[in-house]
């Protein structure tokens, strides 16, 4: 784990008025006790079981993020303390949430993961889909999650144009739903975007959160 460059991270976000993710998923506990005693809030990870007996040994404190693809089977097991939900890929995934958050008397903050990358593999939902599914009624009868935002994943390449070109295309759609579906509603204003190798290009876009693992806490 590398203090220093964590710090150094964090100063280079916050003039952007953008908060981290530090990624630790597959990092051991006393990392993020570390960065919790520098300040650090929150955490992402992406495996239910890990998040779970993670969010147990540590802090209260902490604010849990789930940031990759969420199996429904397993919403029950984080709905009692996630904070953010950040790939949301489904009606199906948003109504399991959407029971089990009131089965634990809450209201979970999610984002809608959008497909920006050029690679077939990556997860997420087309601009078209992300407002046939805000144009739901089955949608609109959700009462326990709230949609905070939109995240998504650019390209994994070299090509700092194509990278910048993904997330200006996010940041531009972001603000198009904002404008159409969500104008009376402040809290839809996150933007979920870069990773340790374009976080830098991230912010340049208008990214609100950047998820950075292997920067801070070295390779996996
Ligand atoms: C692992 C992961 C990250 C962090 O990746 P790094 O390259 O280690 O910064 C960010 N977002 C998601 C969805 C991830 O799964």
């Amino acid at each position: 784990m590398n203090l220093e460059r964590y710090k150094e991270i964090v100063s280079e976000i916050t003039p952007y008025g953008a908060r981290l993710v530090a990624v630790s998923k597959t990092k051991p506990e006393s990392d993020i006790r570390t960065l919790y005693e520098s300040g650090q809030r929150i955490f992402g990870e992406n495996k239910v079981q890990e998040m779970t007996a993670k969010y147990e040994a540590l802090p209260k404190g902490i604010d849990w993020h789930h940031i990759g693809h969420l199996q429904t089977n397993k919403v029950k097991n984080i709905a009692p303390f996630v904070a953010l939900i950040h790939a949301i890929d489904s009606l199906r995934l948003l109504e399991e949430i959407d029971k089990q958050a009131q089965k634990n008397n809450r209201i979970i903050s999610c984002l809608l993961q959008v497909h920006i990358a050029r690679e077939e593999t990556k997860f997420g939902m087309d601009p078209t889909e992300i407002r046939s599914l805000l144009d739901s009624p089955a949608y609109h009868s959700l009462g326990n999650i709230k949609i905070c935002g939109l995240m998504g994943m650019a390209t994994n390449t070299e090509d700092e144009k194509q990278v910048g070109k993904e997330f200006a295309g996010l940041k531009s759609l972001f603000d198009n739903i904002r404008e159409q579906y969500f104008s009376e509603q402040p809290d839809f204003k996150e933007l979920s975007m870069g990773m340790s190798s374009d976080y830098r290009i991230a912010l340049k876009h208008g990214a609100t959160l950047v998820r950075i693992g292997s920067e801070i806490f070295g390779d996996r």
